[in-house]
């Protein structure tokens, strides 16, 4: 089975409302004429997700995400969203972990592997973020910090559980700071992750699953991330503003 190759657009805290509009209209005016193994994830502002979902909703392998979900399924929790509340948005797919939820709201494994349960449980695909900060990395212990993030947060899945979730690696040090991970350093972490995934499942789950590399992806560094053997795509904040410069990480995709 192919894997899916996947450019995921992060547009975090970012666009007023017009602003968004206007980006969708604009990437949807490229029209990109995806093959079935490629995907367009857009993780949008939740006030922006109905918007968005109706402006995407012809196109072709073209899916909205929220940026973050609750664990819980209703009730007193003010401020927060459910994934129930988002599919019934007709949103498909949620960010989990992302390292400034991590970091900012202290979002610890444990309570992560709640967010995938809820998130599997309502019908959406999570993408589940990991990566290392530059301490850990210097260090020389990013594997052993990544496999614990993967233990902690979905290796109570079952194997018909866990191929439904995508993988964004992103080391802390390369995100939103210009300095890239270099594809050797990607496809080393990539390959890590898969065996991780292969000693705790299995060799045809290991390879199902589609691994996106995050961390200052650009248009001009996209293409040899992506040729990576274990880079499925990626997950991209800042380049994903500007229609054109993410357009042409759409088209890097293999
Ligand atoms: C991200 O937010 O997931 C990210 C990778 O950001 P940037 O592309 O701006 O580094």
């Amino acid at each position: 089975m192919l894997r899916k190759q996947i450019a995921a657009a992060n547009w975090k805290m970012n666009l007023s409302f017009q602003q968004a509009e206007q980006l969708l209209d604009s990437l949807v005016a490229q029209s990109h004429s995806l093959s079935d193994n490629r995907q367009v994830i857009l993780a949008v502002p939740f006030p922006y997700l109905d918007m968005a979902k109706k402006k995407t909703s012809l196109i072709p392998h073209f899916f909205i995400a929220a940026q973050n979900c609750y664990s819980k399924k209703a009730g007193a929790f003010t401020g927060e969203t459910s994934a129930d509340m988002l599919v019934s948005l007709r949103v498909t797919h949620v960010l989990v972990g992302h390292s400034e939820r991590r970091e900012y709201f202290s979002e610890s494994n444990q309570f992560l592997a709640e967010k995938i349960d809820a998130s599997l449980a309502a019908g959406l695909t999570p993408v589940f973020c990991c990566g290392e900060a530059l301490p850990v990395r210097e260090a020389g212990t990013q594997n052993a910090f990544v496999a614990k993030q993967l233990s902690e947060s979905l290796f109570h899945l079952d194997a018909e559980q866990l191929k439904k979730i995508i993988i964004a690696y992103e080391p802390i040090w390369a995100i939103g700071t210009g300095k890239t991970a270099s594809s050797q350093q990607a496809q080393e972490m990539h390959a890590a992750i898969r065996s991780e995934l292969q000693k705790k499942y299995d060799a045809a789950t290991a390879e199902s699953i589609s691994i996106l590399y995050g961390g200052s992806v650009k248009g001009s560094n996209a293409a040899e991330l992506f040729a990576m053997k274990d880079v499925d795509g990626g997950l991209v904040g800042g380049a994903s503003l500007d229609a054109a410069e993410f357009s042409t990480i759409i088209d890097a995709l293999k």
